[in-house]
Formats: structure tokens, sequence, C-alpha cells
């Protein structure tokens, strides 16, 4: 497949942290991750408990300390229209060019769902007061959201989305190459051609990535369910592993066309650094394009 490695994204996600270990943690990985010149470093927003504040001090520290752009995600679900638009205006202020627009996930017993109740209306939103200013991600689900009716409408939602004014997607994580690929038909089948980027997630433990995936419907294959388990604790194996689990997983989906790779790296950047550097994606662009 032939296409125009300028437009290959590359991007790694980060969550605001708690604890000032895991700030130096953060400030360390997104030093590391800078190297590799991605396109972008995005900023997750009120997941896992982390508060709005949480998400632009995070913004506003990788802008101060690392060249590449920052894209913070914002979810609406508990908000009102003047909230959002002023948290837009802040990132404006900022600087930011991109933002990951989403529904979110209302924690049980904490307060309403508010004004808006898909992240379909948040892309409205943000066009309706800042216009083209922003480039904006959405969410995208292989494996299908956890919520959807089904399969077809999930991808319907998806479409709903880009005609809502979305630029482009990333998706949820998942580790069977054909559930991107055959995803990627089936939105070709509803005219949905906007770039569609896989969401990767390299394993550093196990128990983690279960809680993980049961809550976010992300399929843990047989195969990797039992080797992992079989390595228990033992982190260091699991990184070894998941690093030729995860490099496999990324060079099928680079040489199948994947328009770029969205890595969440819980904070960490060793095995991503891994990943990229085997895969030696400036090569295998710069072969693709001329094949
Ligand atoms: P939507 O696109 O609104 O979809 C939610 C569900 O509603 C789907 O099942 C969809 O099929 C259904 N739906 C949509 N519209 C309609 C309609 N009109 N009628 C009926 N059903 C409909 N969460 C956070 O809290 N913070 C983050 O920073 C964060 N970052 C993420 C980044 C990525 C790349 C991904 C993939 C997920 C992220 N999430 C984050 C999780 C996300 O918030 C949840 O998956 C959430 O449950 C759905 O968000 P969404 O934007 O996909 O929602």
């Amino acid at each position: 497949m032939k296409k125009n490695a300028a437009s290959f994204t590359l991007s790694f996600e980060f969550y605001p942290p708690k604890t000032q270990e895991g700030l130096e943690n953060l400030t360390h990985s997104s030093a590391l991750l800078n190297h590799l010149s991605p396109d972008y470093f995005s900023v997750t927003f009120g997941a896992g408990g982390s508060t709005r504040e949480g998400t632009i001090d995070i913004v506003k520290m990788l802008g101060r300390e690392t060249t590449t752009p920052v894209a913070p995600h914002l979810s609406c679900i508990g908000f009102n229209r003047e909230g959002l638009s002023d948290i837009l205006k802040q990132y404006k202020s900022l600087g930011v060019k991109r933002v990951v627009a989403l529904r979110g996930d209302l924690p049980s017993g904490m307060g309403s769902i508010g004004e808006f109740k898909y992240a379909s209306e948040l892309v409205a939103l943000i066009r309706e007061e800042t216009g083209d200013y922003f480039h904006i991600e959405v969410a995208a689900y292989p494996e299908c959201h956890p919520q959807a009716k089904n399969a077809y409408y999930d991808v319907m939602n998806l479409k709903r989305k880009f005609e809502a004014g979305a630029n482009s997607a990333i998706t949820q994580y998942f580790f069977n190459p054909d559930a991107y690929f055959y995803f990627l038909d089936e939105c070709a089948r509803q005219h949905i051609f906007n770039p569609i980027v896989p969401g990767i997630m390299p394993v550093m433990h196990f128990n983690k990535l279960m809680r993980f995936s049961e809550a976010c419907g992300a399929e843990i294959p047989r195969w990797l369910y039992k080797r992992l388990e079989a390595y228990g604790d033992d982190v260091a194996s699991i990184k070894q592993y998941s690093l030729e689990v995860v490099y496999h997983l990324c060079r099928r989906l680079v040489a199948g066309g994947a328009p770029g790779l969205h890595f969440y790296t819980l904070n960490h950047g060793e095995l991503c650094t891994q990943i990229i550097e085997q895969l030696d994606l400036q090569r295998m662009r710069v072969t693709e394009v001329a094949g």
C-alpha cells in the first residue's frame, strides 16, 4: 500500500499523575519520548478520578518542558456549555491546536450527566464555539464500545462524530490486528474515510491490564492472557514479552496502511521507545511510499 509518509501520525498519551513520584516519572518519560519527535502528546481528562485542573497543569508542564505539541483530552459528561467553553478558551490561550473530544465515563454517585450525552455533541459544540481552530480527534472502537447497541450503531456513531466536525480518530487498544482492519472495512462501507489511528497498549502489568480491559471492553486473546498470567508479578518478563507482541502488532498495522500509531504510555516511556526504535518507523514509512 502506498501512502504519504508525511501524513503518518505518531503520538503518546499521558495521564495527570497524583503524586510527586508520578510527576517525576512523567517528566522523565516525556523527555525520553520527546526525542522520537512525535506529532503530539495527549493528556487524559477526568480518567481515573483526575481533575480538569490536573489536565491543564500537565498541558502547561509539557508545553514548558518539551518541544512536542500537546493535545488535551476533553470529556463532556457532567459539564455544561459554559464550563466546556471556558476550558476551550484556556486551551486556545495556551496555543493548543488539537483536542481529543470524548464523552467520558461518569464515576458512579458523582453528580449528573449534564447537558451533553454523547461525544458527537461535544464535537458540534467545539465547532460552534471555535470554528476550524482545533484539530479534533475522537474515539473509535474496533471491538465495539461496551455500551453500544451493536457494532453497526457504534460505527454509525463514529460517522456522526465525523459529520459533526471531527478530523480523525484514535482507537481503543486491541491485540488482534484483524479487529482493526475489519473495522476499517466496515467504516469504508459507511463512507468513513477519515484517518483512524490504532491505539497501542504496551503491557506492563497483568492485573492492571485485565482491570482496564474489563472496563473498556478490549479483548485479551487467550494466548496472550495465558502467557501473561504465567509471568505473574515478573514485570521484567512481561515487558520483554510485551515488546515482542506489541512490536509485531505495530509492524502489521503499519504494513497494512495504518495512518499512525497512538501509544497509551501509562506515563512510562522506556517500553514505547524500545518498540518505536525496533520498528524503525522512518525506514518503514519510506519503504511504503516507495513500494
Ligand atoms: P460516544 O462517542 O459518545 O459513545 C458512547 C456510547 O454511546 C457508545 O456506545 C455509542 O455507540 C453510544 N452512542 C453515541 N451516540 C449515541 C446516540 N445518539 N444514541 C444512542 N447511542 C449512542 N475517558 C475519560 O474519562 N477521559 C479520557 O481522557 C479518555 N480518553 C480516551 C481516549 C481514547 C483514545 C479512547 C478510545 C477512550 C478514552 N476515554 C477517556 C474513554 C471514553 O470516555 C469512554 O470509552 C466512554 O465510555 C465513551 O466515550 P466516547 O467519546 O467514545 O463516547
